[in-house]
C-alpha cells in the first residue's frame, strides 16, 4: 500500500453506489478502506478491488464506535438500506444508522481532520408539494408513516452534518441523490428497477404498484459516483442534489424495461405502498452552477446497461 496516497474511508462500500464510489475513488490515486456489516450489501460487490494493494474492507456495523487508525481525508457515509422493502424491514437499524451511525462517522472525520460526505436522498422531499425539487424545499414527510424510518433518519442525518459543520468546523457535505440505478443493484433489492428487470428478463408478471402513474426520474451510477466526487471537490456544507431531471411514470419506465429486455411480460397491478411519493425530479441547477455536473448518460441507455448487468446475474 502506497502510505503516500491519501485515503478515503467509505461507510456501505459493499452496497451498490459504495463499490462504485470506492473504485472510483482508488481511480483517483485514493488508498480506500469500505467498512460495512452486508445488512443489505454483499462481499461479492468488491470481488473485483480485492488484490489491489490501495483497498482494504474491514467488516463492521458503523453504528457501533469506529476506530480507524492513521490518517484519513475523507470520509464517505453511505451506510444505510436504501431499498423500500428494505428499511421497512430494518426500520430500527434504519433509524440508527442515518443517526448514530452518521454521528460516529462526523466524529471520525473531525478526529482526522478529513471531508465528512453525507449519502443524503430525495427522500428528505417526501412526497413533494413543489415540482420540481430544488434544496430550498423543507419538504413534505410523514414522520410517523412507515417510511418515516428512513427519511427521518436522513434528515436527522443532514441536521447532524449540519451542527459539526457550525459547531465544530468539520468540511462538510450533504449530497441528495435521486433514484439511482447501475450493476450490482441486489436481484432481490425490491426497489424498481431490479424487480421490473428480473421480472421482465425471467418472463414473469411485471408488477407496477398502484395504477404507474406516480414519476420518478433515473440517473445511472456513473453520472451519479463522478457528482459525488465532485461535491467532495468544489462543493460546500449546503446540500446539492444530484439525480438525472429526465422523469418518466412507473408505467413507462416498465414498458421501456420490458422492450430494451425484448421481453413477453404481461403488467399486473398490486397495491401502492403508504406515503410512496406521487412525483419527483431534481431541481439540478445549484449542482450545475456549483460543481459544473450534469448527467451525460440518457434514460434508455443507462437502462441498456443495468439490463446487461442483470442478464448475467440473473
Ligand atoms: P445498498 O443497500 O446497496 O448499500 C448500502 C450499504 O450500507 C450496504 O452495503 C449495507 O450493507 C451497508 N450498511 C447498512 N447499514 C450499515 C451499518 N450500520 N454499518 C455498516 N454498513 C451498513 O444501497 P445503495 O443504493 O448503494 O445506497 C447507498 C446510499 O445512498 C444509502 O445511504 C442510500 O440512502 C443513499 N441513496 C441511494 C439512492 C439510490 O437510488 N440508490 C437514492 C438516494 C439515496
Ligand atoms: N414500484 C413498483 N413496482 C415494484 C417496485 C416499485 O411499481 O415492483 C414503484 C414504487 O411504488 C414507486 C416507484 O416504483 O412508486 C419507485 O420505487 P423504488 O422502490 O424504486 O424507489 P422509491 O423512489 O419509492 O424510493
Amino acid at each position: 500500500m502506497a502510505a503516500n496516497k491519501p485515503r478515503a474511508v467509505v461507510s456501505g462500500g459493499a452496497g451498490f453506489i459504495g463499490s462504485h464510489l470506492c473504485a472510483a475513488l482508488l481511480e483517483q490515486g485514493f488508498r480506500v478502506l469500505a467498512l460495512d456489516n452486508f445488512i443489505t450489501g454483499s462481499p461479492d460487490n468488491l470481488s473485483a478491488l480485492r488484490g489491489n494493494p490501495d483497498f482494504e474492507f474491514r467488516q463492521a456495523d458503523v453504528n457501533h464506535d469506529v476506530f480507524v487508525g492513521g490518517d484519513v481525508r475523507h470520509v464517505l457515509h453511505l451506510a444505510s438500506p436504501a431499498s423500500p422493502p428494505r428499511y421497512l424491514a430494518n426500520p430500527i437499524h434504519t433509524l440508527k444508522v442515518g443517526t448514530i451511525g452518521t454521528m460516529n462517522m462526523l466524529g471520525l472525520a473531525r478526529a482526522k481532520n478529513a471531508t465528512f460526505l453525507l449519502a443524503s436522498t430525495s427522500e428528505v422531499y417526501g412526497d413533494p408539494l413543489v415540482h420540481p425539487q430544488p434544496e430550498s424545499y423543507w419538504g413534505n414527510v410523514n414522520p410517523i408513516g412507515p417510511r418515516g424510518c428512513y427519511d427521518e433518519a436522513k434528515r436527522c442525518a443532514e441536521a447532524f452534518a449540519m451542527a459539526y459543520h457550525r459547531t465544530h468546523q468539520v468540511d462538510t457535505r450533504i449530497v441528495r441523490i435521486f433514484n439511482t440505478h447501475g450493476p450490482r443493484m441486489q436481484v432481490s433489492d425490491g426497489r424498481a428497477v431490479p424487480n421490473f428487470m428480473a421480472q421482465a428478463l425471467r418472463g414473469e408478471p411485471v408488477t407496477i404498484y398502484g395504477d404507474g402513474s406516480q414519476t420518478r426520474s433515473l440517473c445511472y451510477v456513473s453520472d451519479l459516483v463522478r457528482g459525488m466526487l465532485l461535491a467532495l471537490e468544489k462543493g460546500d456544507e449546503l446540500p446539492v442534489n444530484l439525480g438525472n431531471p429526465q422523469e418518466v411514470t412507473v408505467l413507462e419506465l416498465a414498458e421501456t424495461i420490458i422492450r430494451l429486455a425484448g421481453s413477453k411480460s404481461e403488467i399486473v397491478h398490486r397495491e401502492l405502498p403508504a406515503d410512496d411519493p406521487r412525483q419527483r425530479r431534481p431541481d439540478i441547477t445549484r449542482a450545475q452552477n456549483l460543481l459544473g455536473w450534469q448527467p451525460e448518460v440518457g434514460l434508455e441507455d443507462g437502462l441498456a446497461r443495468t439490463l446487461e448487468y442483470f442478464r448475467s446475474a440473473l
